[in-house]
């Protein structure tokens, strides 16, 4: 029999399935899902800030080229 992960919900402490996304008691998020969203944050944030930087470092490159 495989073991069964499971979580507890952080708002009433109801056992949840480690697949469920939400509690069906107090319809709280999952911790799972809240790591989830966390990450995808921080991967669009990294994404924004690297193309702010790839952009910056075009727009340098351009002034360098182009004689005022
Ligand atoms: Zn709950």
């Amino acid at each position: 029999m495989p073991r069964r992960r499971s979580v507890v919900c952080p708002s009433c402490g109801t056992f949840l399935c480690a697949r469920d996304t939400r509690c069906e008691v107090c319809n709280a998020w999952s911790p799972r899902v809240k790591q989830a969203v966390f990450f995808k944050g921080v991967t669009v944030a990294a994404a924004l800030l690297g193309g702010l930087y790839v952009w910056h470092a075009i727009q340098q490159f351009g002034t360098t080229l182009v004689p005022h």
